[in-house]
């Protein structure tokens, strides 16, 4: 299973290349790699609140 990046849709056929969604050429992303990036995501706000907390 693959997510589009340009909307979300998800599709088990990116060999097609086709968003179901908008009908589109997207580029498409696995589950794991978005879970990865929500982790970096998730790492640097932590970081973030860090500095945050520091200046208050
Ligand atoms: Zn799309």
């Amino acid at each position: 299973m693959a997510y589009s990046t340009c909307c979300g849709a998800y599709t088990t056929m990116t060999e097609m290349d086709i968003c179901p969604d908008c009908l589109d050429h997207c580029d498409w992303e696995s589950q794991e790699d978005i879970e990865e990036r929500e982790r970096d995501e998730q790492a640097e706000n932590q970081i973030e609140e860090i500095k945050i907390n520091k200046l208050n």
